[in-house]
């Protein structure tokens, strides 16, 4: 957890800090490491040598399955949404030794149809939902909560599944913790969130949801955001992604803006990692902020 120096939060009289658990491991980075710890250790009760996965061409979590595939000692595999790319996402997996079978959008939507198809028959198969989803990854992420030595006002997560922030708001609500959890949805239709992960959580979802910092959709990175993550990471150190950081630390940063915290409060920002996928918008970086 580190001290975020930023400009805007200074102004405002905000203590900003960064937990960076972007920091945790340089490819099974952020929340793709605790959403994968459980889950790993399934396999390995269960003695299923193979995890077999599935993700987008940009998938911060197939890279993660893959290097933590081959540092625990399993084979992998991992499906890929769309038509045969190379990106360094894709390279990172096969490096790390993930089998990469590209699959057609209308195949990939049914992913047990497809583990069944190629892996039903392989008696060391294990299926690991795409983007690692599911109870074994709220678990890893609730542990979360353990880390954090101090109270804060308001603390905030981006979401892509929202199983994250499950995980997350689970272990706050396990331990005390009265904190406010503030969603970003990185996501067009993030109102629907608290919704559909409901089921997952201990109690009633009372936190808030942010869903007006998509900038145009999943993966979008106009030239605002650009800017922002140049100038955020000019003024720090910290990078952030395109993806997912990137839209949560600007939705923290507009907020202070418009004065929707008080003077003197404390404020958590989760860096959930994902920083390979700088390298699918390097061209959306290309101008000079300093003219
Ligand atoms: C995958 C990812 C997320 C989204 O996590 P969910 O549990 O799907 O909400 C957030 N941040 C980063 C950096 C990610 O790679």
């Amino acid at each position: 957890m580190e001290p975020v120096l930023y400009p805007v939060f200074a102004e405002k009289q905000l203590r900003v800090f960064i937990k960076r658990d972007d920091l945790i491991h340089p490819y099974i980075s952020g929340n793709k490491w605790r959403k994968l710890k459980y889950t790993l250790r399934r396999a390995e009760q269960e003695q299923k040598r193979h995890l077999v996965t599935f993700g987008g061409a940009w998938s911060n979590h197939l890279v993660a399955t893959a290097c933590a595939a081959a540092k625990f000692g399993f084979k992998s595999t991992g499906f890929v949404r769309g038509e045969e790319i190379q990106n360094l996402a894709l390279t990172l997996c096969r490096i790390f030794g993930m089998q990469l079978i590209f699959t057609s959008r209308e195949s990939y939507r049914d992913k047990q149809a497809l583990f069944n198809q190629h892996f039903g028959n392989d008696s060391q198969g294990f299926f690991i939902d795409e983007g690692g989803a599911g109870p074994d990854a709220v678990k890893g992420c609730a542990e979360l909560a353990d880390e954090l030595a101090t109270d804060f006002d308001h603390v905030f997560c981006a979401c892509g599944t929202g199983t994250t922030a499950a995980g997350l708001w689970n272990g706050l609500h396990l331990r005390g913790r009265s904190h406010t959890l503030h969603l970003v949805p990185v996501l067009k239709e993030g109102e629907r969130l608290p919704g559909t992960i409901q089921h997952q959580l201990t109690g009633k979802f009372d936190g808030h949801i942010h869903p007006g910092y998509h900038f145009g959709g999943y993966a979008k990175c106009p030239p605002s955001l650009a800017a922002f993550i140049m100038d955020f990471g000019a003024a720090t150190g910290i990078l952030l992604d395109p993806v997912y950081t990137g839209k949560l630390v600007y939705a923290v940063a507009d907020m202070a803006v418009k004065n929707q915290f008080k003077p003197h409060q404390k404020l958590l920002i989760i860096h959930s990692g994902g920083l390979t996928g700088i390298a699918g918008k390097l061209n959306d970086f290309s101008f000079n902020l300093i003219s």
